[in-house]
């Protein structure tokens, strides 16, 4: 499915199977003589055909095509290395980057969930099937790395980079001031909660993510293009939906510390969650994986309100309410 949403503003919906996503929406704007891509898609073949159907129809050149990537997710930067060639620029974040490029990424995040009580037996399983594993691309890539502030002009139009760090360490929105489009990737989301996940123990993903949305909430926004789902224009009431969801949250992750200090995992299996599966035990692997990231995530962001606090344990961190 292909619209034009603005003058030479396209968006092509990439299919990522067996997702609760769903799809990604990539934008492509063409300019004179140069295009410019906004997200990709994984790197497997549904999407890679999917986007030679796209490209081809909107009649993308790929020697004259630049890249924007959001952030680090497979789902975003994954097929692109399948798609950029030796004259095109990849633009991306300082902070995501160096995710990418730390080679003990996947071991810190595994220790991370042995820390905070994944079962040993599941860690190993639940990254080798993570998406980010399986989907990532697969060469590294030439990336132009932006910070806030920095613009880029196509199309008759003059996007400026704002950091908006919560979804990912690096994230990056573009915005156009004289149009008042957003680019959110998966900073906001209409219909869907963007995953706010710690795998890092120094991070607090959930405060930053916060003040993120205060920040895009200050600009004067027409309509926002997100990452995935419809486009809407309402970006102030959505918002405030999202930071009145990640208090309620809070409430509920307190709530349950009230039956005594335990780990993140046993807190996220404790937790309420949209989708459709009778226990915590019937969850699928990645879906638990994702949810104790999120339990983490709102403890780390309590335990720094001084509202929980953290003990070791036999090699376990259990958090309790803070009297
Ligand atoms: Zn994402």
């Amino acid at each position: 499915m292909i619209d034009e949403v603005y003058p030479n503003i396209f968006r092509g919906e990439i299919p990522l199977p067996q997702n609760p996503l769903k799809a990604i929406n990539s934008y492509v704007i063409k300019g004179d003589g140069r295009f410019l891509m906004i997200d990709t898609g994984m790197n497997r073949p549904e999407c890679l055909q999917a986007m030679e159907a796209y490209i081809k129809e909107v009649g993308v050149d790929l020697k004259r095509t630049d890249f924007f990537i959001t952030h680090l997710h497979a789902d975003h930067l994954g097929l692109v290395s399948e798609l950029a060639q030796s004259s095109s620029k990849i633009y991306f974040n300082y902070p995501d980057a160096e995710v990418i490029n730390d080679p003990n990424h996947w071991q810190e995040m595994a220790e991370t969930a042995r820390l905070n009580g994944f079962p040993e037996s599941d860690i190993q399983a639940a990254i080798s099937r993570h998406p980010g594993k399986r989907y990532h691309a697969r060469r590294p890539l030439d990336l132009t790395l932006l910070r806030e502030g920095a613009k880029i002009e196509i199309g008759g139009y003059s996007f400026t980079c704002i950091e908006t760090p919560g979804h990912t360490r690096g994230h990056l929105c573009l915005y156009e001031p004289n149009k008042k489009i957003l680019f959110s990737g998966d900073h906001i989301l209409e219909s869907i909660t963007p995953n706010i996940s710690l795998w890092s123990e120094g991070d607090n993903p959930l405060k930053n993510y916060l003040q993120s949305l205060d920040k895009v909430s200050t600009y004067d926004v027409a309509q926002v293009l997100p990452g995935h789902r419809e486009r809407f224009s309402h970006h102030r009431r959505r918002v405030e939906e999202l930071k009145e969801h990640h208090e309620i949250r809070n409430d509920e992750v307190l709530s349950i510390l009230k039956r005594g200090k335990q780990t993140a995992y046993k807190v996220a299996s404790l937790m309420s969650w949209d989708i459709d599966c009778e226990s915590w035990e019937a969850f699928p692997l990645p879906q638990q994986w994702f949810a104790g990231g999120e339990a983490f995530a709102h403890l780390q962001y309590l335990q720094g309100l001084g509202r929980v606090k953290r003990e070791l344990q036999n090699g376990k961190a259990l958090f309790s309410l803070k009297e």
